[in-house]
């Protein structure tokens, strides 16, 4: 075995299991040399928000663990990230650096350049397939062109060849020796002090490899097989909460795949489970072909938009004290566990766009900052396809009334009792919106509308029509 290093980047692949870059260069004949090198700089508006730093601190220490189980260290850098490689593989005299593929915007041009320094002092350059299932220009229509449409998408990577057998972690690791200026995950600062918000997040997650798998196990053994019918009812366990495992590749989605159809599940549930990996997929399409979908509206038209601006009722969303119970359990959640149901997802957003008409990047960002599965990708196609400017979104008419939502998808209200305490003693009839309530049924739960609990921010059926009103306006010509 050469005495040069072989360097393997960690990046949205913090796993050692089936990480094929991972285990090509343990397998390479080099000594391995393990990094992280965190990025503060380069990724210009979309630096990592508050919650997806708190999960990073914690799966980076699960994996730095696992790796000295080997007998080896993660060594941790901090800078830009392709100058930063290029100056280790240097500094080391590499004989090749390893990573797997980011599909972000600027992961693309960080990989460009760091492919030519590596290239200028003649260091082999090994860029493997990223987490995702199938590369976003392997999905191709008839014509060549990227999808827009999610069925047809995913009905073509599902007639594509199945994901194939996992790659096993390496047994044993032969570690590089060589005397690297890192620093310590804790120097990175990436956990909140003051004040220490994430109480919340420690009682819900257990980042890293380990905690990906027991979540996966616990889906499996638990509601996939019935996945279609409880995925909707935020009340219930009923999705698989790997959202953040998935984000920072602690667990593959051919992993998941692989388990599912090996879980002798039903295929009804199995089915719509793997098309919800299957929307993932999609996003990442989009974003690789449309790079500037976190910024702008995947249809043109929506630039016209006219949004409005206002801070007190983006400041109520923000906090869960819009007045409308299902906004604020599923705002209180968010920022409790750096989680929301989907469902829930999609009602809050569309109270935001389309009743409060603030502009979908509000929403974005809030949700950037305090999601611990933050993802350029989906975050970017949520947000538009529930504001109607996205690619396969929701026809723009279709206008969510979170009162029926609330009551079709949490009938007895145990979600909203959950996150809205001060609402809790309202009877079901009731608590999906309590200004229908008569004076003492309020009285009766303590509720005091405008002092114990908000009164809502918005008129559902007058800004529902105000909504419609302003799409009119931009579907007339500019
Ligand atoms: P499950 O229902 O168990 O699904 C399994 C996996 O499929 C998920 O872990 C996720 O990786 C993927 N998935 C499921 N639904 C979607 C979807 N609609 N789009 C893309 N992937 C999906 N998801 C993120 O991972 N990060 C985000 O930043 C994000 N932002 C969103 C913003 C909005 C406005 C909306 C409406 C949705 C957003 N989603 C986002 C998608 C979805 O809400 C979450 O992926 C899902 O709630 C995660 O919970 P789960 O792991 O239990 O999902």
């Amino acid at each position: 075995m050469s005495d040069q290093p072989g360097v393997f980047c960690f990046r949205q692949d913090l796993r050692l299991a089936d990480n094929v870059g991972w285990r090509t260069a343990v397998d390479s004949g080099h000594p391995v040399l393990a990094c992280y090198v965190l990025d503060d700089q380069t990724p210009g508006d979309w630096v990592m928000g508050g919650a997806s730093r708190w999960w990073l601190h914690h799966s980076l220490t699960s994996l730095a663990t696992d790796i000295r189980k080997l007998g080896g260290t993660l060594h941790i850098l901090s800078g830009p990230w392709a100058d930063t490689i290029g100056e280790l593989a240097k500094g080391v005299n590499a004989a090749g650096v390893y990573w797997a593929r980011g599909y972000e915007p600027h992961f693309v041009e960080q990989e460009q350049r760091l492919n030519a320094t590596l290239k200028e002092h003649d260091i082999s350059a090994r860029r493997f397939r990223g987490t995702l299932l199938f590369e976003p220009e392997e999905v191709r229509t008839l014509n060549g062109d990227p999808y827009k449409v999610f069925t047809p998408f995913w009905k073509a990577c599902r007639k594509k060849e199945a994901p194939g057998e996992c790659v096993p972690p390496p047994k044993k690791v032969t570690f590089s020796e060589a005397d690297i200026d890192g620093t310590s995950i804790d120097a990175l600062e990436l956990l909140p002090t003051r004040p220490d918000w994430a109480a919340g997040l420690r009682e819900t997650w257990k980042p890293g490899e380990a905690g990906a798998w027991e979540r996966l196990d616990a889906f499996i053994a638990g509601p996939a097989g019935r996945y279609h019918d409880t995925r909707d009812k935020p009340a219930e366990h009923g999705t698989s909460m790997l959202s953040p495992h998935l984000h920072f590749g602690e667990i593959s989605p051919r992993q998941v795949w692989n388990a599912a159809m090996a879980s002798g599940q039903d295929d009804a549930g199995l089915n719509v489970f793997l098309s919800e990996i299957g929307w993932r997929e999609f996003s990442y399409h989009l974003l690789h072909h449309w790079p500037t979908l976190p910024e702008d509206p995947f249809r043109d038209t929506f630039v016209r938009f006219p949004w409005r601006r206002d801070g007190a009722s983006l400041r109520a969303w923000q906090r869960g004290q819009t007045g409308i119970p299902i906004v604020d359990a599923g705002m209180r959640q968010l920022w409790h566990t750096g989680w929301m149901h989907n469902r829930v997802r999609m009602i809050v957003a569309s109270l935001l766009v389309k009743n409060v008409l603030v502009h979908w990047r509000d929403g974005e960002d809030w949700f950037w900052d305090t999601l611990v599965d933050a993802d350029l990708a989906s975050n970017a196609a949520g947000w538009q396809w529930v504001a109607g400017s996205g690619a396969d979104a929701a026809p723009y008419f279709r206008i969510f009334n979170p009162v029926t939502q609330s009551a079709k998808f949490d009938p007895q209200g145990d979600y909203l009792r959950r996150w809205v305490p001060e609402i809790a003693k309202l009877p079901k009839k009731y608590i999906h919106d309590p200004s229908a309530a008569p004076a003492e049924v309020l009285k009766a739960a303590d509720v005091r509308l405008g002092d114990t609990y908000p009164r809502a921010i918005v008129d559902l059926k007058e800004t529902r029509q105000r909504a419609l009103d302003a799409y009119q306006q931009i579907k007339k010509p500019a």
